[in-house]
């Protein structure tokens, strides 16, 4: 049983080609630069293992259909390819952004569910045409194999009214839709089902705050094994201070740029998606460079180390008063696995809410899941590897299974 994966964006196709027994990937890749002078296809045969095999090409990849079936020749190539024919393909897990409220769970692809998608192009309309175009070329070149879609927003449907509810004139939310949706749901449920597993008890009995940081970087409160707040709003912007978006500020900042800066709605969304953030502060997205930066005394990367964790720090506090008893923390994605300072600085004086992080623990380096807070914590602590595109496969899975 050979899954694939496809998280398709506007210029770009993630892929992954997963053998669903072992859970092991036998192909990794990217297309990127689709449309653009010369596009780039970088594919990795058995990533991580003895037999890996990387390489990238180089051409003109006018749209998607050319980019999908330049990887289905890779894959299928008799010399070094995984497999024979396109009909050796199980399933397809294709990661949808936004499923607004029609979709609390991934979908089997039919025309009515490919409308439903479509019906959600206000809420990202960025995202979901990218991810439609991913689908209509996959659905052309595999139409008899079963597709799957498995939504960024599903996971966080479980939230109550008053959690997603913003505090505007109701009629927004009944004509448009207006309200918290929450991203990253595949990545926050994904790794709380893998901590309740370390936790031994059934996912239904857990209590926790996942903290998902990476480029982009959000928080959930998970009480009874379900979504009951996110920081992530009706769209990805609200919430944490992440790469190059602001997270969290005044909404009437909007007014104040139009008046004094002379902005524009269109412009002020690009200040604040893609010019804040960590990069804002300090000009670096990359904690990595901003540790390197705050080691040779950089006062601006400093301040932008100190905002990003105090922000996490505030989040943590609501969300232990949203849950009241949580079981377990969990830190995940690029700066969630792998920086040790920011997760101390997130959590630094929280020991007096029981949260006691071992700083031996936290600063051993590895690839697995592990615990890393001390024995008398009573909030356990994790650092747990998140896997979308497993996620994703083991959604479709699922699906096809019914
Ligand atoms: P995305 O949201 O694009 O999936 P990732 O989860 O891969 O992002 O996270 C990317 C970010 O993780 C990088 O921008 C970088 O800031 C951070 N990161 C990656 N490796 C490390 C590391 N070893 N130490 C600290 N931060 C890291």
């Amino acid at each position: 049983m050979k899954f694939l994966v496809i998280n398709s964006g506007s210029s770009s196709i993630k892929y992954q080609v997963i053998e669903m027994a072992t859970e092991s990937v036998l192909a990794t890749g990217l297309v990127e630069r689709i449309g653009e002078a010369v596009g780039r296809l970088k594919n990795t045969f058995y990533p991580g293992t003895e037999r890996e095999r990387e390489s990238v090409l180089e051409q003109a990849i006018p749209d998607h259909d050319q980019g999908m079936r330049l990887v289905i020749a890779l894959l299928t190539d008799p010399e070094q390819g995984i497999i024979g024919t396109t009909s050796e393909i199980t399933a397809i897990g294709h990661r949808v952004v936004h499923g607004g409220e029609d979709f609390r769970e991934s979908a089997l692809i039919t025309p009515a569910i490919l409308d439903a998608i479509k019906r959600n192009i206000p809420l990202a309309p960025l995202h979901n045409p990218a991810n439609l175009d991913g689908i209509r070329v996959a659905m052309e070149i595999f139409p008899t194999v079963p597709q799957v879609a498995v939504f960024d927003t599903a996971f966080h449907q479980t939230m109550p009214p008053h959690a997603f509810m913003y505090a505007l004139p109701y009629r927004l939310y009944e004509q448009d839709r207006v309200r918290r949706y929450g991203f990253h749901g595949t990545s926050h449920r994904f790794v709380a089902g893998e901590c309740a597993r370390l936790l031994g008890k059934p996912l239904a009995e857990c209590n926790l705050i996942t903290v998902h940081l990476g480029n982009g970087c959000s928080m959930t409160a998970i009480a009874g094994g379900v979504s009951v707040d996110t920081s992530l709003g009706l769209t990805p912007l609200e919430g944490l201070v992440m790469g190059t978006r602001s997270g969290d500020v005044d909404p009437a900042l909007h007014l104040f740029l139009q008046q004094n800066k002379g902005m524009d709605l269109e412009s002020i969304d690009a200040l604040l998606n893609k010019e804040s953030g960590l990069k804002g502060l300090c000009g670096m997205n990359d904690m990595r460079d901003i540790h390197k930066a705050v080691a040779a005394g950089d006062q601006r990367a400093a301040l932008a180390l100190n905002v990003q964790t105090y922000r996490n720090r505030k989040y943590l506090g609501a969300y232990m008063a949203v849950l009241g008893r949580v079981d377990a923390i969990v830190f995940t994605a690029g700066i969630g696995e792998n920086d040790a300072i920011v997760r101390a600085e997130s959590l630094k004086g929280l020991e007096a809410f029981g949260i006691r992080l071992d700083p031996e623990k936290n600063g051993q380096r590895a690839r697995e899941a592990r615990c890393i807070s001390r024995s008398d914590s009573t909030v356990q602590i994790f650092v747990i590897p998140t896997n979308e595109e497993l996620a994703i496969a083991r959604e479709a899975a699922t699906v096809v299974s019914r």
